[in-house]
């Protein structure tokens, strides 16, 4: 499987930044040695001295599929989770700054932090869904899904032009504003709506 990511896809995360709003879908990829499950602890890296969270709905890809339109892409997923994208963030401004790609800084071991999946079924309204992300009990990100640039349909429509879409691929939906450092003994805990989705600790 693959982990596709889009970035800059919250208005107000991109302002922070400083980042102009992004005409199309920023994409980029992880390997699936990126992923962290189970609510394992997040082992801080030692190649970089500043680590973000970002934290990220997620869709999973239950159909192969290519050049999906956009009123065809529901057919391609049934299953919602939330995810932490941890980046270095120094290190992608150094790579930024030499026009390098991002895998050192986005797409390391531990960096695509997944929780369960739940049926989007369940849920009301995919294009209206409170998460946000507590540190140490603190809120330090919220935000809606109806707040994307590109929704789930006009990413997969999007990214389905350049890979095909797998069974079991993820798709990580973009950060809202808030991004910010963890440290070791950091404990984060995600929230879809009220209910607890993950709770692990930085190490
Ligand atoms: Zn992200």
């Amino acid at each position: 499987m693959k982990i596709l990511c889009i970035g800059r896809n919250y208005g107000e995360h991109a302002k922070e930044l400083k980042n102009p709003l992004p005409p199309e879908p920023v994409v980029f990829l992880k390997p699936d040695s990126a992923l962290l499950r189970n609510n394992d602890p997040f082992y801080l890296p030692d190649f970089a001295n500043l680590f973000h969270h970002e934290v990220e709905l997620v869709i999973k890809i239950n159909r192969l599929g290519k050049n999906i339109e956009p009123q065809f892409a529901p057919r391609y997923y049934n299953e919602l989770a939330l995810g932490v994208d941890f980046t270095a963030r120094d290190l992608q401004d150094e790579l930024r700054g030499k026009g390098l790609p991002w895998e050192k800084c986005k797409a390391f071991d531990g960096s695509a932090v997944i929780s369960s999946f739940v049926s989007i079924d369940d849920l009301p309204d995919l294009n209206n869904i409170n998460f946000k992300l507590l540190v140490n009990g603190e809120l330090r990100q919220k935000g809606n899904s109806k707040d994307m640039l590109f929704d789930v349909n006009q990413i997969i429509a999007h990214v389905s032009k350049y890979f095909t879409l797998k069974i079991g691929d993820l798709i990580y939906t973009g950060t809202p504003a808030g991004v910010g450092a963890v440290s070791i003994g950091d404990r984060l805990q995600g929230f879809i709506e009220d209910q607890c989705f993950f709770d692990f600790l930085v190490k």
